[in-house]
Parts: C-alpha cells; sequence; structure tokens
C-alpha cells in the first residue's frame, strides 16, 4: 500500500481497478490464467485465492468444452432420456 498523503480520486479509482487484477505474490507479474496454479513468470505456486474455486474452474471448463465441440446442442428432453446403464450413445 502506497500512502503519498494527498487523497486523489482518481488514484483511489485506480487502486480499486487494480484490487481487480491478480498479482503473483512474489515476482508482482499479472496472473491472466486462474487456471494455473504456479505463476506463469516465475513458476511460483500460486496461492488459492488466486486460483479459479472448484466451482468456477468447472464452469470454465465446461464453457472451454463446449467452445471446442462445435456439434449441435441436445436438447434437454434428449438428456432426460440419456440412460447410463447401456443407452450405446459412446
Ligand atoms: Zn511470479
Amino acid at each position: 500500500m502506497e500512502n503519498t498523503g494527498k487523497p486523489d480520486d482518481k488514484l483511489s479509482n485506480f487502486s480499486a481497478f487494480q484490487a481487480k487484477e491478480h498479482k503473483c505474490p512474489k515476482c508482482n507479474s499479472i496472473i491472466y490464467s486462474r487456471r494455473n496454479a504456479l505463476c506463469g513468470a516465475c513458476g511460483e505456486k500460486l496461492p488459492p485465492e488466486l486460483l479459479f474455486s472448484p466451482a468456477e474452474r468447472e464452469v470454465v471448463e465446461q464453457e472451454l468444452r463446449d467452445a471446442k465441440s462445435h456439434r449441435r446442442h441436445a436438447e434437454p428432453s434428449a438428456i432426460d432420456n440419456v440412460d447410463f446403464g447401456g443407452g450405446g450413445i459412446l
């Protein structure tokens, strides 16, 4: 935390914006990928609070899967009818 002794709206706004960025505690590099457990710059193991929670991670990976497979989306009713016992779909 820097304190220049001069309250400045711009500065405080900037700080608020910066707080959203996740930085490596060791080398202070901005962490662009929160899916990575290690800092991309120095390889430091990142603290859990800088990474996606399991739930967030699941959402991201689901989105990645959706983006990769350009197949048509299964309809909800079709999903309901899927029988994992022996549907023979796979
Ligand atoms: Zn680092």
